[in-house]
């Protein structure tokens, strides 16, 4: 972490920037944007070749795009505060809880849809937050499952972790644990053996899951394939939610090889997103049409095992729904509407063909 790119003044010393990656830092919204974060392995894996279209380095250095917001996106695209038991506590669903354990991260993803909440620099929830969302979930027994999220709660040294995992654990011993963390994919060096040990020990009585956010097949490396060996052979499964991102993997050579890499290296792909409507990624979004069409001829292409679920978040909370035209209900121009899972008839306005 010590060791990263944090500014683009110090990125620029290594790697020659171009004016739409200057602009950004130069912007009057510059400084109410995502942060900048780069760890020295991700940088690693730019093509310094490719120009500033390499899929590695349009997801961690920012481009001017950025500030451009569109009427249709937010900076809550999936109305979590809406559904907030209590700060930093979200639940959507009847069966499962969101808790965002700190907003820091190991790299600031150019994409990422809960940018308005990552990178403010407050760090770990604290003791005190965890004990109220614990004592909350000791009182629904209706919660199954928890994911624990953020910003990426890898970020947290072993001793925080443990807190948070033994805090919950203590209160509901039946209780599924989801991890979210982009680590594996941005700073698998993270990924001791330690970790992976504190991680099993808490698995041991009552799953826990890694979901991961692998988004190419050039992140699959030799050091991200021992981080998901760590984590598998402490007895923590590894699944994968990849983001479908224009200019970066929206070819279906490019998918067919990455899920068939996560695969073999033992992680599931579990989800395949469509971009939310998050302010400021409208560069990043493909068409609903695309996603239709590539999800298509990936299951013509993919096994069942190696086949993601191509799904939308709809806007304004609407709900997590997989993204096939049977769950699309109707269409007018660029206004797509899907029935979510409570019957709900939700519209996703699809500019993104407007906004190549
Ligand atoms: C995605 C999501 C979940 C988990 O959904 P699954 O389909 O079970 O993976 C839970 N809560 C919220 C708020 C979510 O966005
Ligand atoms: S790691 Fe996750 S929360 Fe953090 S910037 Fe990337 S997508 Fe956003």
């Amino acid at each position: 972490m010590a060791s990263s790119f944090t500014s683009l003044g110090d990125l620029a010393g290594y790697l020659p920037l171009a004016e739409n990656e200057l602009a950004w830092g130069a912007h009057e919204q510059g400084k109410s944007s995502l942060q900048f974060r780069l760890p020295r392995y991700y940088f690693d894996l730019i093509d310094r070749q490719a120009g500033d279209g390499d899929p590695i380095r349009r997801q961690c250095v920012p481009t001017v795009s950025e500030h451009r917001m569109l009427p249709e996106e937010s900076g809550d695209p999936l109305a979590e505060e809406r559904y907030a038991l209590m700060p930093g506590l979200i639940r959507r669903y009847k069966s499962i809880a969101v808790f965002l354990a700190t907003d820091g991260c190991a790299m600031y993803c150019r994409h990422c849809f809960r940018r308005r909440f990552a990178g403010q620099e407050r760090g770990f929830t604290g003791s005190k937050r965890l004990e109220q969302a614990a004592g909350l979930l000791a009182r629904m027994p209706e919660i199954k499952e928890l994911l624990i999220s953020g910003g990426d709660p890898l970020t947290l040294n072993d001793e925080q972790l443990g807190d948070l995992l033994g805090t919950f654990r203590r209160r509901r011993p039946d209780l599924v644990i989801r991890v979210g963390s982009r680590i594996p994919a941005v700073l698998p060096d993270r990924v001791t053996e330690e970790l992976s040990a504190l991680l099993g020990e808490f698995a041991g009585s009552r799953a826990v899951y890694v979901m991961t956010q692998f988004n190419h097949p050039r992140e699959i490396t030799g050091k991200s394939r021992l981080a998901v060996h760590r984590l598998i052979r402490a007895g923590v499964p590894v699944y994968n939610q990849s983001v479908l991102l224009r200019g970066i993997n929206n070819d279906l050579e490019v998918l067919e090889t990455l899920f068939n890499e996560l695969t073999g290296i033992g992680v599931k792909p579990y989800y395949l997103f469509q971009g939310d409507l998050a302010a400021g990624t409208a560069h990043f979004r493909t068409t609903i049409e695309e996603c239709l069409t590539l999800g298509e001829h990936l299951a013509g292409r993919l096994s069942g095992l190696a086949m993601p679920v191509c799904a939308v978040d709809l806007p304004g909370g609407g709900g997590k729904i997989p993204l096939s035209r049977s769950h699309l209900v109707g269409q007018e121009g660029n206004q797509y509407f899907f029935e979510n899972q409570e019957g709900e008839i939700v519209c996703y306005p699809d500019t993104a063909a407007d906004n190549c």
